[in-house]
Order: structure tokens, then sequence, then C-alpha cells
């Protein structure tokens, strides 16, 4: 798989198929698409993929894709990744697809919030529960501050550099952060609800032992006010058992999780009901032409939120999406057992 350049190129990036979500099926259908003959890339909204497997049970194993008996989420992932190889897919994270707009051409020009720009024959949307987006503070005067002083991830450490910071959260990434943070911060406090995580063993017992060390402090918790004046964290009070707390304060990472959020697709103009995209079921179209849509933010009469119902649903889709990238071509059926190009391709990624 290829990271592709995130600098917004001067004209549109030129793809047959253009799939939204790095998710499970987002991943299959770059592999589908390759298979009958069509170029794809992949938008996801974070920096990483996997979408659902990755951000909320990567360790759990999932019993029920066909012939894999069992396997992690973060394998099946994996495997995913190493299926689409042979194809190449270039993979641009961390833009989130904003806008979608016929051309007279009849193609699409798909615009992210970066300013990547993407013109393509179909598009398939592979979004499941939307984009993830970090759960953010609920304070008023948390909004004014973020990316100043309030953040939610971490894009350079040395950003952290010699000042009091404070880590909310309870799980891997705030564990994680905290203890990365310390080696460069003046003082990282980590500050979670309770004295129990939800973070892998090893992380919360080398938290433990950088805390008995004194190289950070732990407080139980929660985040009552920011106090700003002037625009710049002076200080955070923290609500405890015992009253309220008040810690000196230059920067808070707020590390409470992502959401999934619908967002832009919603202003399409494609049919979206309760949330889920509704779509043909002979072909997985929306109510747009050369508009797709496959895995969980299809929607149809018994739809089931399952990977291998995504992984039929975005197959039969690349094959309607092929009739608007080669409007003047039959597509021929060849069986991947049969397919002699298909078995160069995948021997080639593996040599
Ligand atoms: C705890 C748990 C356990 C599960 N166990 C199983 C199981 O055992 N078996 C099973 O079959 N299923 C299981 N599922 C369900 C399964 O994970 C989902 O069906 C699957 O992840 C759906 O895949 P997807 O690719 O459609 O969407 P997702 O995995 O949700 O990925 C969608 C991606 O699209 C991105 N995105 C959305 N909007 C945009 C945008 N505008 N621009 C750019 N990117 C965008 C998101 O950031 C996300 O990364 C489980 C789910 C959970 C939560």
């Amino acid at each position: 798989m290829t990271t592709a350049s995130n600098t917004p190129p001067a004209s549109p990036v030129s793809t047959d198929v253009l799939i939204i979500g790095a998710g499970p099926v987002g991943l299959f259908a770059a592999f589908e698409a390759g298979v009958i003959g069509l170029s794809s890339l992949i938008v996801d909204n974070i920096e990483r993929v996997g979408g659902q497997c990755i951000e909320l049970y990567p360790d759990k194993p999932i019993y029920d894709i066909p012939a894999i008996p069992s396997c992690t989420a973060r394998e099946l992932v994996d495997r995913l990744l190493e299926q689409c190889r042979p194809f190449a897919p270039p993979l641009h994270l961390g833009h989130r697809v904003e806008t979608v707009e016929r051309l007279d051409s009849g193609r699409w020009l798909a615009r992210t919030d970066k300013g990547l720009t993407f013109d393509a024959a179909a598009i398939l949307i592979a979004a499941g529960n939307g984009s993830f987006v970090p759960q953010r503070l609920q304070l008023d005067e948390a909004a004014a501050l973020e990316d100043h002083h309030v953040h939610y991830s971490v894009r350079n450490l040395d950003d952290f550099a010699g000042k009091k910071v404070v880590v909310a959260g309870g799980g891997d990434s705030a564990l994680d952060w905290s203890l990365a943070l310390r080696t460069v911060a003046g003082r990282v406090t980590l500050v979670h609800r309770r004295n129990g995580f939800s973070a892998t063993d090893s992380s919360v017992a080398n938290m433990r032992r950088a805390v008995e060390a004194g190289e950070m402090d732990f407080a139980v918790g929660t985040i009552a006010s920011l106090n700003a004046p002037g625009g710049q964290l002076e200080s955070i009070d923290i609500r405890q058992a015992e009253g309220t707390a008040q810690l000196a304060t230059d920067h808070l990472l707020v590390l409470f999780g992502l959401v999934a959020d619908l967002g832009p697709i919603a202003q399409w103009g494609i049919e979206v009901q309760g949330g889920r995209i509704t779509v043909d079921t002979s072909n997985y179209e929306s109510s747009r032409p050369g508009i797709f849509a496959a895995g969980d933010i299809a929607g149809y009469p018994n739809k089931q939120k399952l990977i291998l119902s995504g992984f039929h649903e975005a197959s039969l889709a690349l094959r309607k999406a092929y009739s608007y990238a080669f409007p003047d071509k039959k597509r021929v059926h060849i069986h991947s057992s049969y397919d002699a190009k298909l078995a160069e391709r995948v021997a080639a990624s593996h040599a």
C-alpha cells in the first residue's frame, strides 16, 4: 500500500473509483476494484487504516469471516492490507471528504477538508457510521482554546517541551501519550475519572511505575473548568471526591476516544435514512447514479452490519461502477482462480 502525499497537487487526482473509508470494507473494495480492472484510491479521515476494527476492538477475536476460523480485528486488517497490496491503491489518510459534486463530463469531483481534490468515474462510500472524530471536552471555554492550549491529538512532541501538560482519559492513547510526554514536558499529570483504566495491562503497569518513580503524576477526578484569562490557559479545576483541586497547566491533551459522525455525507444530495445511505440491493448504488455505498453505511431492508455483508456489497457495487469508468467496454467475468494476470500480480507483490 502506498501512503500518498497529502500536499494538494494543482489538479485533481484522477481515478476510476474513489473509495471513502479505509475500514475493512474500503480495503477489500480496493482489492476487488483491482481484480476487475479498475484503479482506485482510498481516503480516510483518520491517520490509520482499519476503521472500527482498529479504533474500537483491535485485539478482540472475530469468528465469522469465511474461511478464517478466528483472527483478531487487527490481524484481519493486516490480511486485507496484504490482499490489496498487488494493486497498491494510494491511501490518503487524515483527510475527510467534505464535498462531492457532479462534473459536466459525468465524473465526480470530491474535495477534502485539507484541499485535496479527486476526479473519479464513480464513488464508493464505505464510511461505516461516519468519520471518526475525537470526543471533545464538554466545556464551553474549551472550543476557543482548541489547538493552542486544548488538544485532541499530538502532532509534534516538541510542542510540549518544558510545559506543564495535563492528559485527560483512561484508554491506551491517554496512558501511552502520558508516558511519551513525560520525557519532554516539564511535568505531566494524567487525570482520569477513576483509578481503573480501559488500557492494556502493560500500559497501566508502565504508567503506575512512572508515577511511583516520580516521573509523572496521576489524579483521579473530572475536569470541571479551564482558567484561561486572555486566552492563555493557566490552570484547570479538577472535581474530586474531596472537593475541587486546581492544577497549573499550560496544555491540556484530551484523549476521550473517538466518536463516529456522519458529517458531510448528509449534504451530498443522496437519500439518507436513519443515518444510512439508501441503496438498490442489485448493485448498491445510491439515489445518485455513480455513487455507491457498502458496509455499515449502506441501508436496505434486513441490512446486517457485518464485515462479510460489506464485502459482498462492495463487490457488486464495483461491477456496476465499471460501467461508469468504461461505458463502451463490456466487462468479462473471470474467476480469480483462472485469472493469469491476477496470479502474476499477486506473485510479484510477494517477490
Ligand atoms: C466491538 C465490535 C465488535 C464487532 N465484531 C464484529 C464481528 O465479530 N464480526 C463482524 O462481521 N462485524 C463485527 N463488528 C462490526 C464491524 O466492525 C463493522 O461491520 C465494520 O467495521 C464495518 O466496516 P466499514 O468498512 O463499513 O466501516 P468502518 O469500519 O466504520 O470504517 C469506516 C471508515 O470510514 C471513514 N470515514 C467516514 N466518513 C468519512 C469521510 N467523510 N471522509 C473520509 N473518511 C471517512 C471513518 O473514519 C472510518 O475509518 C463489530 C463492531 C464492533 C464495534
